[in-house]
């Protein structure tokens, strides 16, 4: 295929707003896959994806049609919908010339159609406006195509209205694409240049990469290096998705596909590396911008044992998933572990998630948390400007939540007359604890949220620590607000009386601030005679009891005086 021949395009829209349905829709259209799979999400591979119905990572597709005589090579990549996956969104389009952005008829823009929207408007694409899910009865698209018009300024003549889950409308779809989104630019007798835009494990083939051949063509047998960590290596295997791994002889400028090499270490690809022939050199392709973690938490296995063998499974899903960040982490309470970087908390629950099911591996998570910076004596928090649409009779409630986190206004506007579109600035801290579960409860499920990073700021921030019998356990300690000890001091005290257990005397659990104390609570005395059940009994029974209670007190972690059982531990750091 020439380059002309070839469309690299990709589907944004807001989760939900059926990307998913419409890629396999697309694949049908092609023929790519029989109609008899159609309908069960063939992009979304992994079990994490099917079980929570989102994408989490982008998965790629190429197609074959023909159009007006000629046939054409569409490759199509699928991009997660989330906020905190927006990294994989900038990548997908790193490799594609337009898109389709995609919008629910029955739910208009939301906050992520717009994130979704910048990110391509940013990289010059070009965008077909797409209306989903016409067939619904509580569809509105004239309602749509309005805010399409004022919030993008796109022209309504180009907005293609479908459903793809009938396949209402469909067929338009790839002649628009054909005739609107430019063909690469690339050369296939260049020096190569070809960058990683992801890659993955194979338990067979090792590391595949998947890559945007930007100039050159790539080969089986032929040589290429890494930009990145000047390493050479052998290509064993070239093919395109469709959408299952399918070999070809090479793969030429403009086109997206696999490559394997005979590349051993996984930590050797990066994505956004460029690749070139070590015989013609060339400059190495803007790459991406590597996305720095916003929440992080702390990683340990549940059975100590486990320790190596997680480490495996941590190095080779944070190969297929860049944007974690690993540190290796010592616990006095939990032992050996890892403190672990996230882009946001629905990336660390579908982490953790991955790790089980990928991996056989059960971990514990402990509640996450930002980053603070400290700047001569004081702390520095990390904030964000959030986005909020939503419908305007829920406005108050919002408004309400925005402000009880510590949010300031910077926007208040109205979509049309029943949406309105709302910008806070506001702590990460706020945002990583409960705040999209809290905003999903308030408005009824409508409300959808985004948020991108605003720098550090200084705030009233305070260490609270947590002490049994007068000793601090440093474990317990964390950073918040000012404002926000009273409540947490009082949660956390009483949480820690549900879990310790009755030792042979009395623990009080104090939780404090600059040595001030917050709350109180009393755990009461127990001396307890295991053996009062076999008095006068039979001995050996007696000293097996005795025994056990003994190797009972071996597994107790012993923190000052007091004993916190690794259960207790467990439960008071890990998430709820
Ligand atoms: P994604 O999160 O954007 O990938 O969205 P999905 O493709 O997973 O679709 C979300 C939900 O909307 C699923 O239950 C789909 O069956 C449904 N859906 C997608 N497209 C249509 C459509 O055109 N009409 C109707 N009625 N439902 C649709
Ligand atoms: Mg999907």
């Amino acid at each position: 295929f020439p380059p002309e021949r070839i469309r690299n395009f990709s589907i944004i829209a807001h989760i939900d707003h059926g990307k998913s349905t419409l890629a396999d829709r697309l694949l049908e259209l092609t023929d790519t896959i029989s109609s008899a799979m159609k309908n069960k999400q063939v992009l979304d591979k992994l079990k994490v994806e099917r079980e929570r119905g989102i994408t989490v990572k982008a998965q790629t597709a190429t197609m074959v049609q023909e159009y007006k005589g000629e046939k054409y090579l569409l490759n199509l990549v699928d991009t997660p919908g989330h906020v905190d996956f927006s990294y994989e969104v900038s990548r997908s389009l790193a490799a594609c010339q337009g898109c389709l952005l995609l919008v629910d008829a029955c739910r208009g823009i939301q906050a992520q159609t717009l994130a979704n929207f910048h990110l391509a408007f940013a990289q010059d694409l070009v965008i077909i406006p797409v209306i989903n899910k016409i067939d619904l009865p509580t569809a509105e698209p004239e309602r749509v195509v309005k805010q399409i018009e004022s919030l993008l300024e796109m022209d309504s003549s180009s907005i293609l209205q479908i459903s793809a889950k009938s396949g209402m409308n469909c067929e338009g779809i790839i002649p628009s694409i054909i005739e609107n989104i430019p063909c690469p630019t690339g050369n296939s007798k260049a020096p190569l240049r070809a960058l990683v835009v992801d890659s993955w494990f194979d338990t067979y083939v090792g590391v595949i990469s998947l890559m945007s051949i930007v100039d050159g063509t790539v080969k089986k047998g032929s040589a290429i290096m890494s930009a990145n960590t000047g390493k050479r290596y052998e290509i064993t295997e070239v093919g395109l998705m469709r959408p299952h791994g399918t070999p070809t002889t090479a793969l030429y400028a403009g086109q997206v596909g696999y490559v394997v090499c005979n590349m051993k270490d996984a930590h050797e690809l990066m994505s956004g590396d460029t690749f070139f022939d070590p015989q013609e050199p060339v400059e190495a392709l803007p790459g991406f911008q590597v996305p720095k973690p916003m929440v992080f938490a702390g990683l340990f296995p549940m059975d100590t044992d486990d320790f190596t063998r997680l480490q495996e499974a941590i190095t080779k899903l944070t190969l297929n998933d860049s944007s974690v960040q690993v540190k290796k982490e010592t616990s006095t309470a939990l032992g050996q572990g890892w403190r672990i970087g996230f882009l946001g908390t629905l990336h660390m629950d579908v982490f953790r998630q991955r790790l089980e099911q990928e991996y056989g591996a059960e971990v514990i998570i402990t509640q996450p948390n930002v980053l603070y910076k400290e700047r001569k004596t004081e702390l520095l928090e990390p904030m964000v400007l959030a986005t909020i649409v939503s419908p305007s009779d829920c406005l108050g409630q919002l408004l309400e939540l925005c402000n009880s986190r510590r949010g300031e206004q910077q926007d208040l506007s109205y979509i049309d007359d029943t949406r309105v579109l709302l910008r806070f600035r506001m702590p990460m801290a706020e945002v990583v604890t409960d705040f999209y579960d809290e905003l999903k409860s308030r408005s009824a499920g409508y409300a959808s949220f985004d948020y991108e990073e605003m720098g550090y700021e200084h705030s009233d921030l305070v260490k609270m620590d947590v002490l049994l019998n007068s000793k601090p356990v440093d474990a317990l300690a964390v950073i918040m607000h000012r404002s926000k000890t009273r409540y947490a001091g009082r949660e956390l005290a009483a949480k820690l009386k549900r879990v310790i257990q009755r030792q042979l005397f009395e623990v009080a659990i104090q939780t404090s601030v600059n040595n001030k104390v917050i709350a109180r609570e009393t755990v009461s005395a127990l001396r307890k005679n295991v053996t009062a059940k076999c008095y006068g009994g039979d001995v050996t029974r007696k000293m097996k009891l005795l025994n056990k209670q003994k190797e009972g007190k071996k597994r107790m972690k012993s923190i000052g005086s007091v004993q916190l059982s690794q259960d207790a531990f467990y439960t008071l750091m890990s998430k709820d």
